[in-house]
This record gives structure tokens, C-alpha cells and sequence, in this order.
């Protein structure tokens, strides 16, 4: 796969500023807004998936898509982790298709053979790539990564830096 949209953080905050979202703290609240902004809501839901294997899977249902998060993972990891499969989702990328997957049902994270005991945990490089440029132009929008004045920290951590 080499149709990447996404080539370098500059097309990226382009895209996040394109999408006028209002401010988020979490990318919770981030997958809500996108959820109103879409056809297609997004669940994220915390679970125990097998160590070692993916931090996040992203689920795609018959009629939302599920992103799945490692329930140790905290904080901004756990930010991340999610930043990074909605980056997937939006990107367009394929995610695991199980129409009839029921997060709610813990068995089904932590039985060996079941749905997310087989899931791969590899997309191709150009995808995981264009992921982790997507979900860090989202994670600098994260307000607590935001001064008082509401810029975003780009500035801030320049200024920082003295440079
Ligand atoms: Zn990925």
C-alpha cells in the first residue's frame, strides 16, 4: 500500500485544523466529536489484551467501528494508543473486520483462538507510519497540552527549547 494521505505532520495539522473540533482533553472526548462528525460512530472500550500483542485493535462492526485498548495502558499512553487507531479509521486503513464482535463480553478478549487472540498486530509500514503522524498532530491539540491562552504547544515547547 503506497497511497498514503498523509505524508508529513505539516498535512496533517492541516487535516486536524480542517476539521474544526472543539476543544478535546482526551482522545475519549476526541473519538466522541468525530463520532458526531462521521456516518459511523466510534466506541473505545478498555480491555485486557494479550501481552504481548497490540496496545490497540481497531474493530470494525457492522455498523461502528470499536477501538479496543489495552485496560493497563494509562494516561497519556492510553491517549496515544487511541490517538493512533482513530488515526487508522480516518485514514481509511483496514481494520479487523468482526461484524458480530462483542467487546462487552470479556472471554472473548482473553480466550486464546478468539477474535482478538488472532488479531495481527502489523499494518504495513507506509500505514503505521501515516498512523503515528496523524495521532500526534491530534495529541498536540490535546488541550492539557494547551497554554492558557488556547495556542496550541508547538510555540510553547519551541520557546522552551530556545529556539
Ligand atoms: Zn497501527
Amino acid at each position: 500500500m503506497t497511497s498514503a494521505r498523509f505524508t508529513n505532520i505539516h498535512s496533517c495539522r492541516k487535516y486536524v485544523r480542517s476539521l474544526r473540533l472543539d476543544p478535546y482533553a482526551s482522545a475519549y472526548e476526541l473519538c466522541d466529536q468525530m463520532s458526531s462528525l462521521r456516518d459511523r460512530p466510534i466506541r473505545v472500550v478498555e480491555a485486557p489484551l494479550p501481552i504481548p500483542g497490540p496496545m490497540g485493535v481497531w474493530i470494525a462492526r457492522a455498523r461502528d467501528d470499536v477501538v479496543v485498548v489495552q485496560e493497563l495502558a494509562t494516561g497519556t499512553h492510553r491517549d496515544h494508543i487511541v490517538l493512533h487507531e482513530l488515526a487508522h479509521i480516518l485514514c481509511g486503513h483496514e481494520g479487523e473486520q468482526l461484524p458480530d464482535y462483542q467487546p462487552e463480553i470479556p472471554a472473548l478478549e482473553t480466550a486464546r483462538g478468539g477474535p482478538v487472540g488472532r488479531l495481527r498486530s502489523a499494518y504495513d509500514s507506509v500505514c503505521e507510519r501515516e498512523a503515528e503522524l496523524l495521532a500526534a498532530a491530534f495529541a498536540e491539540q490535546l488541550l492539557d497540552d494547551l497554554d492558557e491562552e488556547g495556542e496550541g504547544s508547538s510555540d510553547v515547547h519551541k520557546y522552551f527549547a530556545g529556539s
